[in-house]
C-alpha cells in the first residue's frame, strides 16, 4: 500500500472525528511560536512547544522505563488510535504530541528495544514519497528506547534535507560528508544517495553499522545516532546519518533549576528544528548557544574526520 497527501489528510480527518483529544493538540501546534536563527550557513527554526515537555523531559534510564507502561505497546495505547496497514511488522500511527502538522510514529508491532536503524525505513519511504522518516538511536533523543520505532513528517519540514539535496547530487549511489559541502554547518553528518545498483545495496546494508560514540568512555555506541531517510524528486533514495556523542547537552542538567536550556535533541532538532518546551529558552537561545548544543551532542569536525566506524562505507 502507498500513502499520498490526500490519503494522509483523510486519515487525519478520520482520527480527528473519532479521537476527540487529538484535534486540540494539532490546533495548539498551529499556534506554536516559531522563530529562525542563522547558525553559520544553516537556518535553525526554534519552536516553542510546551506540550513536548513530556518527551523532552522523559526519564529514559532503565529503572524508569521498567516502571512505566510502554506507551507504544498496543495494549497501552488509546482505544481510538488507529493504525494504517502500510508495513506488515509496524503500526503506522498519528503522533498525539505533534511537532509538525503531519507527524506519524511508526512503531514495531513487537515490544523490542531500539537497537539499530531499521531498514524498513526504506520501505516506508518508498510507500510514502512525500514524507521524511527519522530515527532516534536509544541514546540520541528516543523517549521510548525500549520499543523500536521511527517517525515521519513532510520532507520540507527538516532544513537539513534541502541542504543535503543541494550539495550532494542524486541520480547515482554515493556517500558524501557534510564536511565536504561548501558551506559552514554547525553539525557533521554523512549524506547517502542510493539508486538500485550493487553499490547502492551495499551502502544501504552498512547503514545500521554507522553511529557515534559515548563522550564519557569514548566507546562506539549504536544508540548514538540520528538517521533521516527519504526519496527525493528524482526518485533517488537518500539518507542522512548524524553520529552523536551525547544524549543531552550540559545545559540540560541545569535546566531543572530554571537555568540552562531544556532541550533534548533528537533527529528533528539535529535536522534544524529545535523543540523548546520552555518559553524562556525559546526567547533567549542565540546562535552561539545553538552551535554549542550541536557541538556537544553531535561530532565536531575534528571528531568526525577521525571517527573510524563511519569508514566502512567509503574507505576514506
Ligand atoms: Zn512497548
Amino acid at each position: 500500500m502507498t500513502l499520498n497527501l490526500e490519503q494522509i489528510n483523510d486519515f487525519y480527518d478520520a482520527q480527528f472525528r473519532e479521537w476527540t483529544e487529538l484535534k486540540p493538540r494539532y490546533d495548539a501546534l498551529m499556534q506554536a511560536e516559531r522563530r529562525n536563527v542563522g547558525v553559520g550557513d544553516m537556518t535553525v527554526a526554534l519552536q516553542f512547544n510546551p506540550a513536548r515537555i513530556k518527551s523532552t523531559g522523559a526519564a529514559v534510564d532503565t529503572s524508569s522505563l521498567a516502571r512505566r507502561p510502554c506507551f507504544l505497546c498496543k495494549a497501552n495505547r488509546p482505544r481510538e488510535q488507529r493504525s494504517l496497514g502500510i508495513l506488515d511488522s509496524w503500526h503506522w500511527l498519528i503522533n498525539p504530541y505533534p511537532i509538525f502538522p503531519v507527524h506519524f510514529t511508526i512503531a514495531s508491532k513487537a515490544h523490542e528495544p531500539q537497537e539499530e536503524i531499521p531498514l524498513d525505513m526504506v520501505a516506508a519511504a518508498e510507500a510514502a514519497p512525500e514524507l521524511a522518516f527519522f530515527y532516534n538511536g536509544a541514546r540520541a533523543g528516543a523517549s521510548a528506547p525500549d520499543h523500536l520505532h521511527f517517525q515521519a513528517t513532510l520532507k520540507e519540514e527538516l532544513p537539513l534535507i534541502a541542504i543535503a539535496e543541494k550539495y550532494h547530487q542524486g541520480g547515482r549511489s554515493s556517500a558524501m560528508d557534510s564536511t565536504d559541502f561548501p558551506v559552514d554547518l554547525p553539525l557533521c553528518f554523512r549524506s547517502i544517495t542510493v539508486v538500485p545498483d550493487a553499490e547502492g545495496m551495499q551502502l544501504l546494508s552498512l547503514l545500521p553499522t554507522m553511529y557515534g560514540f559515548d563522550a564519557v568512555t569514548g566507546a562506539p555506541d549504536p544508540g548514538m545516532v540520528n538517521v533521516i531517510v527519504w526519496i527525493d524528486d528524482s526518485r533517488t533514495l537518500r539518507a542522512i546519518v548524524i553520529p552523536r556523542k551525547r544524549h543531552r547537552p550540559a545545559c540540560y542538567t541545569s535546566a531543572a533549576d530554571g537555568e540552562g536550556c531544556m532541550v533534548s535533541p533528537g533527529a528533528v532538532d539535529m535536522a534544524g528544528v529545535l523543540i523548546l518546551p520552555r518559553k524562556s529558552d525559546f526567547g533567549t537561545l542565540d546562535a552561539e548557544r545553538i552551535a554549542s548544543i550541536y557541538a556537544e551532542c553531535g561530532l565536531t569536525k575534528e571528531e568526525f574526520k577521525v571517527w573510524k566506524p563511519l569508514d566502512g562505507i567509503m574507505g576514506r
